[in-house]
């Protein structure tokens, strides 16, 4: 084929029409072979260039790739004009619409079970005009023991199995109790606090001990206190916590710090009080309690002979575990969600 000026205009014509003429997709794929492909007319028209008059080819080479250039941005821009034309004719119900999908659901946890018993614990007794009081987890021996009627060799110390720093004589907490000391020490009566916290026993772990665990004690020292007034709070708490329903049952039990010292029990929610595999004859033990002994208030810088209080201590665990049925205590601290979940 010979090449000019005037054959390129032929193909720019052509080409022209079939570009704009072409209905799909695979039609422009065809076009841009047989054009701009290695045997396409246009290439052809290229290779022919060198066979011109010199004083031809440079015109007819810049023609050529103009056209290049333009049936390139042609079959570009056809492709584009067929795709939205695809777009505009779908139908509705193709129409996927983005901004109608629903976000990733958010999972939100909650509180723990202990916390969720230690918060309604507290609620309970800010009601009856009590504070939280908090003290520090480890402790000296005076504070643990010795201000609580618990001196070196004492049996009680026998029963609690202690954590003891390596330093200094001091050991992590067995209890709560000493919160007591160190709280009186530095107030006066009228006192009402609750103290909840971690404590820490060198314990065999099973399905009711754990080395660490949660008590809650509890504190009132004031003038005229007597152990109706103990009894009366721990009917008011158990109602309060358990249901109101509930009966309590109070027998004697000793602890070093209070005297007299009682143990409380409420009716088993599951069998009434008959007697189940989950109580004892139909009572649960909740907590420990007493008068506050004198030598106790003596250590707490206050008059034994113008104040009387009582003292109750109870696991955060067991109550928590009484409260939603848990019938194993590892369970609250080993962070399965699936167990959490149910709380
Ligand atoms: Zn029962």
């Amino acid at each position: 084929m010979s090449v000019n000026v005037g054959n390129l205009d032929a193909i720019a014509v052509d080409a022209r029409q079939r570009i704009s003429a072409a209905a799909d997709e695979a039609t422009l794929n065809q076009l841009r072979i047989d054009l701009l492909g290695k045997k396409g007319v246009l290439t052809g028209a290229l290779r022919g260039l060198g066979s011109l008059p010199a004083d031809q080819r440079s015109a007819a080479g810049a023609r050529a790739n103009a056209l290049k250039t333009e049936i390139d941005q042609r079959l570009n821009a056809r492709r584009q004009e067929l795709e939205q034309n695809r777009l505009q004719g779908l139908a509705d119900s193709e129409w996927v619409d983005v901004t109608f999908i629903p976000e990733a659901a958010v999972s939100r946890g909650h509180l723990h079970p202990l916390t969720q018993a230690l918060t309604e614990i507290t609620a309970i007794f800010s009601r009856l005009g009590y504070e939280v009081a908090l003290g520090p987890e480890v402790e000296d021996d005076y504070h643990n023991f010795q201000a609580l009627n618990i001196p070196e060799g004492h049996p009680a110390r026998d029963e609690w199995d202690s954590f003891y720093l390596a330093q200094g004589g001091w050991l992590l907490r067995t209890h709560t109790s000493p919160v007591q000391i160190r709280f009186m020490e530095a107030h006066q009566p009228p006192i009402r606090i609750i103290a909840p916290g971690p404590v820490y026993r060198h314990e065999a772990t099973d399905a009711g001990h754990e080395s660490q665990f949660h008590q809650v004690e509890g504190l009132l020292v004031e003038e005229d206190i007597r152990m109706s007034d103990l009894v009366g709070t721990i009917e008011y708490f158990s109602r309060s916590m358990f249901g109101a329903e509930r009966r309590i049952r109070i027998s004697g039990d000793h602890f070093p710090f209070t005297e007299p010292s009682i143990g409380a029990a409420v009716s088993c929610g599951i069998c009434q009080g008959t007697g189940c595999g989950s109580c004892k004859g139909g009572w649960l033990e909740i907590m420990g309690a007493g008068m506050v002994h004198p030598q106790v208030l003596r250590n707490g810088r206050i008059d034994p002979e113008r104040y009387s209080g009582f003292a109750f201590g109870m696991g955060l665990d067991r109550i928590a575990m009484l409260k939603y049925n848990i019938a194993d205590i590892r369970r609250l601290r080993e962070s399965d969600v699936r167990f959490l979940r149910q709380f």
